[in-house]
């Protein structure tokens, strides 16, 4: 990024060119990223930490590297399946929870939604959720004390370990809840061919019934038929939605209903689901009226994060600051957040000066 900028400065004949470092103005910019995984967001410098404290043979700094490069989607997934397998104890979870608070203030997030998938801790290490729950509360906590960033949690069940599994998980989730407010919703990640999202309607129904916010990843990998499928079950929030521009009539009811997207451009490019960065519909979504956000899902396995998205989409798709400061301000509007704080950020991104 650099000169490209000075192109989209000249447009605005109001700033002066030479004072505004776009870059540095998107940082600025309130930001709140509504997609992200807890487990994805490990740096390889915490990874390497993470194999000096358990691996027999620690990993070299070259496999640790060489873990986060794949070239499809289910080389991705094995990717973050080794990288989350060397997240043993809780301990392991506080550290990647403060250290993943400290990345997000430095990029200048004032509040992130993170979901975190009590599947991954059921199936693969056969454990209690709740000393895993202490923990990333501990981590969370010293974080926004430190950093001043807020995180809410997001409890993801993998959808291809089928329903029963899916209903554990929320069930579990509402039962933290009632300790920890900051566990808001839920959601249904990984293979979407292998587990449709009508299998968890009756949990989503229940887990609404308890309070949760609901989410789902949807029309990642496979057709709008999935997507479909996730509003019928009542999702709230969608993630990806990345095959909604193959129907028209789905793009006019997410459109009218403005339901929030949680686009994650970057990841879609990464797993192959999207060929490149030309193809991804970002701006035709924004531009067909519909409730488009910018996420960074799995920051440090996509070689990204949430400030290089925004800076990412505003160079390579043209938004303008101010469409720029509009995204910012539909993820504080598409957030699980009170309307005290809600309307405080809202007022924080629209007093953001150039
Ligand atoms: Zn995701």
């Amino acid at each position: 990024m650099g000169d490209d900028y000075t192109i989209e400065m000249a447009r605005r004949p109001s700033r002066r060119d030479s004072e505004i470092d776009v870059v540095e103005w998107l940082r600025g910019l309130p930001k709140v990223e509504l997609h992200l995984h807890l487990e994805g967001t490990i740096l390889p410098g915490t990874l390497l930490e993470l194999s000096r404290r358990h691996d027999a043979e620690p990993l070299t700094a070259e496999a640790a590297k060489a873990l986060y490069e794949y070239e499809n989607f289910l080389g991705f997934m094995d990717s973050f399946k080794a990288v989350s397998s060397r997240l043993k104890g809780p301990d392991d979870y506080e550290l990647i929870t403060y250290n993943m608070v400290r990345e997000l203030a430095a990029q200048g997030v004032v509040h992130a939604e993170v979901y975190i998938s009590f599947g991954i801790i059921y199936y693969w290490k056969n454990a209690e959720v709740e000393p895993y729950v202490e923990a990333i509360e501990r981590g969370r906590a010293r974080g926004e004390k430190d950093f001043g960033t807020t995180i809410y949690w997001l409890i993801d069940a993998v959808r291809h370990f089928g329903a029963e599994e899916g209903a554990k998980v929320f069930r579990k989730a509402a039962e933290l809840r009632q300790k920890y407010p900051s566990i808001v919703g839920i959601g249904i990640g990984g293979d979407e061919a292998r587990g449709s999202a009508d299998l968890f309607r009756e949990s989503y129904a229940e887990a609404k019934e308890a309070g949760l916010r609901l989410t789902a990843h949807a029309g990642e990998t496979i057709g709008p038929e999935s997507i479909w499928a996730a509003l019928n079950i009542g999702a709230e929030r969608l993630g990806h939605a990345l095959s909604a521009q193959q129907d028209s009539e789905l793009l006019q009811v997410l459109a009218e209903k403005q339901v929030p997207l949680e686009l994650n451009v970057t990841s879609n490019i990464r797993t192959g689901c999207c060929a490149t960065v030309e193809d991804h519909p970002v701006k035709l979504y924004f531009e067909s009226g519909l409730m488009v956000t910018i996420n960074s899902d799995d920051p440090p396995m996509f070689g990204s994060n949430l400030l290089e998205e925004y800076c990412l989409v505003q160079e390579k798709f043209e938004f303008s600051l101010e469409q720029m400061r509009e995204l910012a301000a539909n993820a504080v509007e598409a957030s699980f957040l009170g309307p005290e704080r809600k309307i405080a950020l809202l007022q924080a991104v629209e007093q953001y000066g150039f």
